[in-house]
């Protein structure tokens, strides 16, 4: 058994018995964890409101064989006071964590995903942009991470210099008219340069953008999540489009 310390965000949380808790926790250095945390649901609890979703924590935890154990836990940014608040942040945000605990693996490092969902959280929080705008360049960019960066420019398949006008979930993005599958679709022009705003973080562009390409994008973004990730997000079904 031995004891380490790590930055982590609370990703969920379970109950575990009487008064204990199992949390799963997206850390910057030892990836996707599941530890529990003891008597964290006693009122007088040393852990109070620091292992709740959204937290990002300082946290010091035992190794186990199956399970670790939390021993300390020191509050970096509560994120999740300040989003509890806002029904359309609060939405995007658990999104956002149920999208992380989908790409990451237990204890295999992923310091990009950690960044990136940290980087969402707290613009999340700042709220200096619009929730969904903050939610589709989370997904956009942790999809890339993983390995499924779309192209809205450039043909997806063939690489021929864009802008095209289709687009398709299956190929990855933007399509040129040889390559252009049945079934794609041919969203407005505004709509991928958006998103292709998204994906790189230019958010003068993306502030600027008319609530009906948002509103286009935000759909095939949510296709093209759906495409990668078996099952789908669940929490997608409750977050309110623009
Ligand atoms: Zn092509």
């Amino acid at each position: 058994m031995s004891l380490y310390s790590d930055e982590a965000v609370v990703l969920r949380t379970h109950k575990l018995g009487e008064a204990d808790r199992i949390v799963t926790l997206l850390t910057r250095e030892h990836g996707k964890v599941r530890a529990v945390a003891k008597g964290v649901r006693r009122t007088r609890s040393r852990f109070g409101a620091r292992l709740e979703p959204f937290m990002m924590t300082d946290v010091q935890l035992y190794e186990g064989r199956n399970l670790d154990t939390v021993t300390q836990a020191e509050t970096l940014a509560p994120y999740g006071e300040r989003l509890v608040a806002d029904y359309p942040r609060y939405t995007a945000g658990t999104a956002m964590l149920e999208t992380a605990e989908r790409l990451t693996e237990e204890r295999e490092p992923a310091v990009q995903q950690f960044l990136l969902l940290v980087g969402g959280l707290r613009t999340l929080a700042a709220g200096e942009h619009e929730a969904s705008l903050v939610l589709d360049a989370y997904l956009l960019r942790s999809l890339s991470v993983a390995g499924w960066a779309p192209s809205f420019v450039d043909c997806s398949r063939c690489g021929a210099p864009g802008p095209h006008r289709a687009f398709a979930v299956a190929s990855g993005g933007a399509v040129c008219p040889s390559c252009r599958p049945g079934g794609s679709v041919a969203p407005a022009p505004e709509t991928f340069e958006l998103l292709a705003a998204l994906l790189a973080g230019d958010w003068a562009v993306a502030d600027a953008s008319d609530v009906r390409h948002r509103r286009e994008g935000s759909g095939l973004v949510s296709a093209y999540l759906q495409w990668h990730l078996e099952r789908g997000v669940r929490a997608m079904r409750l977050v309110e489009r623009a």
